[in-house]
């Protein structure tokens, strides 16, 4: 860690920074921040609402256009990109333009396809501000639209410049928010990292109160995982022991409930996922991959967070339709990330829809 307080980490030759504050620092972390004939800032409008002096601030000595923007889940659509691409082209972009975005996994999905298309190309600096955003969506290039086929089914693979990853935005998210961006900070120590499982026993309570140097650890360490996997695999399309395909531990299942859920508030991602993570962990011991103790603890950790929703046990069993959905299925069979150990995750074989639906009968609640 560098003295004030920022952690680096590098992906794609691009650095992230990661501490309380460090988006003060963004003047001095860019280069060529004067050549750069235009930048334009894109902002959610709840972040703008209660950051805006902090935020003016880091950008007083930027050549700038700011851009206040709504959004809503429902904006990640064809419509939502036309809108937010027109009103950038307002503001007469060149090639030589510089597009920030700042908010949560929302804008980062929408804003990395604008970024990556626009003009054939324009560079982008991303700036999370949901604890989801910072350990997961900003993290790895991905980008993406929804339409009526399903989530995210148009993208691209586009990555920042630069990435700030300021944990100061954390304090005015609620504690749900914050709660389910933690299940993607455990989903890491799980299929990673023993010793920083091991670490979130000891301190999740300082996490989810967005306490430093608790939180900004937390997410070094989580986002450290996540590259590691994702250098390797960067579009997804290997099939190596290391592949991009690890990162979904607990989302077959996850992704079901949430479709079947219509991705109504009520279950919000992390949960759905944690939700799935206890399932797949089950399955593990099912198939005697995992101890039944490892299994508990796992439970135990999620429960103590609030984040295992209790769900009816023919929601589990009528899941297979949706299951059989997902996008990262083959030929009808489905694959699931399992666990060997905490903090080892593998890639199962391919399951015929009946297998599934045998393991799903067994999972007790
Ligand atoms: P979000 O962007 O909708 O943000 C959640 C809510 O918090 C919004 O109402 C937003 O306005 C508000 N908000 C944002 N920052 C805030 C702050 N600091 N204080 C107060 N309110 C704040 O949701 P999200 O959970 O950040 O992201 C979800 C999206 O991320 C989904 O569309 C999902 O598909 C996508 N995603 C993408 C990837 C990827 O690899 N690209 C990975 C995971 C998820």
């Amino acid at each position: 860690m560098k003295k004030d307080n920022i952690r680096i980490l590098k992906y794609n030759k691009n650095n992230i920074f990661i501490g309380k504050n460090c988006l003060k620092q963004i003047s001095k972390k860019i280069v060529n921040k004067r050549t750069i004939p235009l930048n334009i800032i894109i902002i959610d409008s709840k972040v703008y609402t209660v950051h805006r002096n902090y935020i003016l601030q880091c950008f007083k000595k930027f050549k700038k256009k700011m851009i206040i923007y709504n959004s809503l889940e429902k904006n990640k659509s064809f419509h939502g990109f036309e809108k937010l691409a027109n009103r950038i082209f307002l503001e007469q972009p060149d090639r030589n333009t510089r597009l920030i975005f700042i908010g949560g996994g929302v804008l980062g999905d929408l804003g990395g396809l604008i970024s990556s298309t626009m003009l054939r190309g324009l560079k982008m600096i991303l700036i999370p501000t949901t604890l989801l955003s910072q350990v997961d969506s900003s993290i790895g290039g991905k980008n993406g639209i929804n339409n009526r086929f399903g989530k995210n089914l148009i993208g691209t693979f586009y990555n920042p410049q630069n990435i700030f990853v300021d944990t100061r935005f954390l304090k005015s998210l609620n504690k749900r928010e914050i709660k389910s961006g933690y299940a993607e900070i455990f989903k890491h120590s799980l299929i990673k990292n023993k010793k920083f499982y091991q670490w979130l026993e000891n301190n999740h309570e300082k996490i989810l109160q967005i306490k430093e140097p608790f939180i900004s650890k937390a997410i070094f360490e989580s986002i450290k995982i996540k590259i590691s996997i994702v250098k390797n695999d960067e579009k997804e399309d290997k099939n190596i022991k290391n592949s991009r395909a690890l990162l979904n531990f607990g989302h077959t299942i996850g992704h079901a409930l949430e479709t079947k859920n219509k991705y109504k508030n009520d279950l919000k991602h992390g949960e759905a996922i944690s939700i799935g993570m206890s399932c797949a962990s089950k399955i593990s011991f099912l198939l005697k991959y995992l101890d039944k103790n490892k299994v508990l603890k796992i439970e135990n950790h999620l429960n103590k967070i609030g984040l295992l929703k209790k769900i009816n046990k023919n929601t589990l069993n009528g899941l297979i339709k949706y299951i059989k959905q997902d996008k990262k299925n083959k030929n009808n069979l489905i694959k699931f990330i399992l666990l060997k150990d905490i903090g080892s995750a593998f890639i199962s074989k391919y399951y015929t829809t009946r297998k599934v639906e045998n393991f799903l009968s067994k999972i007790s609640l």
